[in-house]
């Protein structure tokens, strides 16, 4: 099966002797046993739920995985991950990361006596040192929002050889664009926030591994900690999934013509897509994934300007996350890396962030064309 296929076919209740085509929420906390010495195959909700396997399947299948976890968010998701290390250990991870991830990371990680490293993984020789010696390596590509590509093979390849495990954080590509697994990555996790379910409707996050052994710790954890996502949220993210395709295409194609039209306004400073012809890490992205993606970011030269603009827009919701139906406007320095001190962050502060929805891309070409001009 093709990507498009694969992501509305699958089995949607499994055993249900009444065959929904749509999976049933099983909004339940208990299941009784025929017998008190034999339980189930599920027993209680957190330990396991058929809605959210029918989800955690598909969530495996489609970034082409042994197992898929979905847990209540994507900082619970990340979490798990990082669990898998232990105290004297070290994480390497990308230093143009989520501003949630560097606050887990900084403040919850390192205090247990994690070593934790920020090194720009784009840089392979760089990479290679850096990870020697490390337990896990932790990357977003591309990186939010600068749009930075790390080579996901290369990296796979000095990790095997340091013998560290290899984590991506897919939430900007999601499965439909990039398969990180495919490249040699051990886990791959994903806010399910952002594109995944698609309509800014739900918290969610996903880990999907290739490796047996992590896999049986994942799903110990999961119910050992109770961070497994709630029935009726399982059923939204599933739901959402289905438009993945759908909505990908159409919105990945208004960012690029965004993109390209950015590029020649005279407001405009710099602009960051990996669907640009001039994108440093355009060829390493087109070798790892099937497109560059919704999200866009540019400067202006001046903050207060992008301030101005971002008040201007009126199509575009001046809102946090990305990947919904709807176009959102965000000031990353103010917003989702707010939570990154100054001394620590990497970003231009007059970097504006555009995730471009599935509106008519006229409209929203002529909304960035009247806020540019005030
Ligand atoms: C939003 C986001 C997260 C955190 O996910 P939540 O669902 O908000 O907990 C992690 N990584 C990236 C890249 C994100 O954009």
């Amino acid at each position: 099966m093709r990507r498009a296929t694969e992501i509305v076919r699958f089995p949607a209740s499994p055993g249900d002797p009444h065959q929904p085509v749509s999976t049933p929420i099983y909004q339940t906390a208990t299941f009784a046993q025929d017998d008190p010495s034999e339980p189930g195959r599920y027993d209680y909700s957190r330990s396991g739920n058929p809605t959210r396997t029918v989800l955690e399947e598909q969530l495996a299948r489609l970034d082409g995985g042994i197992r898929g976890f979905a847990y209540t968010s994507g900082m619970a998701a990340l979490s798990a991950v990082l669990r898998l290390v232990g105290p004297g250990e070290r994480i390497v991870a990308g230093d143009d990361l989520y501003g949630g991830t560097w606050r887990l990371l900084s403040r919850v990680v390192a205090p247990l006596g994690i070593e934790v490293r920020y090194v720009d993984l784009s840089d392979v020789d760089r990479a290679r040192e850096a990870i020697a010696g490390a337990r896990l390596v932790l990357v977003e590509t591309p990186t939010n929002p600068l749009q930075r590509i790390v080579d996901l093979a290369a990296t796979a390849e000095i990790c095997r050889s340091a013998g560290a495990w290899f984590a991506v954080d897919g939430s900007a590509a999601t499965p439909y664009l990039q398969r990180p697994l495919a490249h040699g990555a051990a886990l791959v996790v994903h806010s399910a926030t952002k594109g995944l379910s698609g309509h800014a409707d739900l918290t969610a996050g996903a880990v999907v591994t290739s490796d047996p052994a992590l896999a049986e710790r994942l799903a110990f954890d999961q119910n050992a900690e109770g961070t497994g996502l709630a029935p009726f949220d399982a059923w939204l993210l599933l739901r959402g999934t289905k438009t993945l395709a759908i909505r990908y295409d159409r919105a990945q194609a208004s960012a690029s013509r965004i993109a390209r039209w950015l590029v020649e306004q005279p407001w405009v400073a710099g602009t960051f897509f990996p669907g640009l012809p001039d994108h440093p890490g355009r060829r390493i992205h087109e070798r790892q994934a099937s497109g560059p993606g919704v999200v866009l970011s540019f400067t202006t030269g001046d903050a207060r300007r992008s301030v101005a603009i971002a008040r201007h827009l009126r199509l575009f919701t001046r809102s946090v996350s990305f990947g919904s139906v709807n176009s959102v406007v965000a000031l990353p320095c103010l917003s989702s890396h707010a939570s990154i001190p100054g001394s620590d962050r990497r970003l231009p502060e007059d970097l504006v962030r555009l995730s471009i929805g599935i509106e008519d891309v006229d409209d929203l070409l002529e909304d960035l064309a009247r806020a540019g001009a005030t």
